[in-house]
């Protein structure tokens, strides 16, 4: 075997050859001189061989993956050819992507690496700093996800979220069917939404989602009713219920306010406690709750209590019994003398038509927040992203609407 052909054996090199080599930098690189097989010439629109028309005076330069710590890089002189029915067009470049700097399977693992660890660590194996291997991330995928059309779409959510450590924040869309994003846009105002609608949807489109939820901001609610006319709109459970948990919160902390020293010994570690869902809570958690009432506490024992009881209202499986249960709920909640309760009751009875389609859709966003839990993992690894770009582009490779690194040919898709 010719020394050649045991580096192309041993680098798996396939669909071109290698007719060259020399290490560089003290044996830290290796570079390969390479060629297409047959001599190449093919068009890339019909695979079909041209005349070539003119070849780089300089030779082109891919970096392909590292081994060993070596690192690969492969040489040729790119031609263009002159196809009989594309005209004149540059050669098929087997191991790359037009115009890209590195190779299909170092794409490849460039996606695989930035889904499954932090992206300093991607670089450090892959030999690249970190700028280059966030900037080679934008690159190709923004060229995959070039043109992509959204498909299909008929259930969905809309939700906002923080991206920088200085709380900017996005708007992101989620297909809740097929549970994947679908959009991603700069800021939480109606302009953002709005261009989601707009831009991204046909007409057809729009008419054809069916069902919609979001939390109670008014700003997606307005952009909903406004852009899908056949949508049922459905406000998320998981916000509705921190709606609540937020106001029996209130109420822990006026009277931890008006605490005294002894007094803010029972209430410590109560804030927890009463986030907690009923079904999560242990019997001592039951017993200290019980507690409040008999130590005097009761105006947070009545908002713990309300709480517990609204819980029922996600079993209901018919919109009249649904309804007489929120009623009811809303009065005796209103006769409770807490502010904060009493607010969330004027919230449920300003929405009322949107949480009563929840007994029969069964519509949340927590397919959403699903995958908003993978986006915090990805946010966390990279702690905080300064551009919405590099955070889309970790969201659209972990859990958007294409499988990217589905899109790289199946030969080059090797770890
Ligand atoms: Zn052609």
């Amino acid at each position: 075997m010719s020394v050649l052909k045991f580096i192309q054996k041993l680098l798996k090199i396939k669909h071109f050859r290698v007719t060259g080599f020399e290490f560089k930098n003290w044996g830290k690189e290796l570079w390969l001189e390479v060629k297409p097989y047959k001599n190449g010439r093919c068009c890339p629109a019909c695979n079909k061989r041209g005349k070539i028309a003119w070849t780089a005076e300089k030779p082109r330069v891919w970096r392909d993956v590292p081994v060993c710590g070596i690192q690969i890089f492969l040489v040729y002189h790119p031609r263009e050819i002159i196809c009989k029915t594309h005209g004149r067009i540059q050669e098929i470049i087997p191991w790359a992507a037009p115009y890209a700097r590195v190779t299909h399977r170092f794409e490849y693992l460039l996606l695989i690496y930035s889904t499954i660890m932090p992206q300093k660590a991607a670089a450090r194996l892959l030999k690249i700093s970190t700028s280059t291997l966030s900037d080679l991330l934008h690159r190709t995928i923004t060229r995959f996800r070039k043109g992509h059309k959204i498909r299909a779409l008929t259930h969905i959510g809309i939700d906002e979220i923080a991206y920088s450590k200085n709380r900017k924040y996005a708007t992101i869309v989620y297909d809740l069917k097929k549970s994947h994003v679908v959009w991603i846009g700069k800021g939480k105002g109606r302009k953002t939404i709005d261009q989601f609608f707009k831009e991204k949807l046909s007409n057809n489109q729009r008419n054809r989602i069916i069902a919609a939820s979001c939390d109670m901001a008014q700003t997606y609610i307005n952009a909903i009713e406004h852009w899908c006319p056949n949508a049922t709109l459905v406000l998320d459970r998981f916000h509705v219920v921190k709606a609540l948990n937020n106001a029996v919160d209130e109420v822990r902390k006026e009277q931890w306010r008006k605490a005294g020293k002894e007094e803010k010994v029972t209430l410590k570690g109560l804030r927890w406690l009463l986030y907690k869902h009923s079904s999560k809570r242990t019997k001592e958690d039951v017993n200290r709750l019980k507690a409040l009432y008999m130590n005097g506490n009761r105006r947070i024992h009545r908002a713990w209590v309300l709480s517990d009881e609204f819980e029922q209202f996600w079993d209901f499986d018919n919109q009249v019994d649904a309804k007489d249960f929120l009623d009811n709920w809303c009065k005796t909640a209103n006769r409770s003398r807490l502010e904060p309760i009493k607010n969330f009751v004027k919230l449920v009875k300003k929405h009322e038509d949107r949480l009563l389609p929840f007994v029969d859709t069964r519509l949340t966003n927590a397919i959403a927040e699903g995958l908003n839990r993978i986006i915090k993992i990805a946010k966390n690894r990279a702690s905080g992203f300064r551009t919405l770009d590099a955070f889309s582009d970790i969201i659209f490779l972990m859990v958007g609407d294409l499988d990217i690194p589905a899109q790289i040919p199946l030969s080059f898709r090797t770890i």
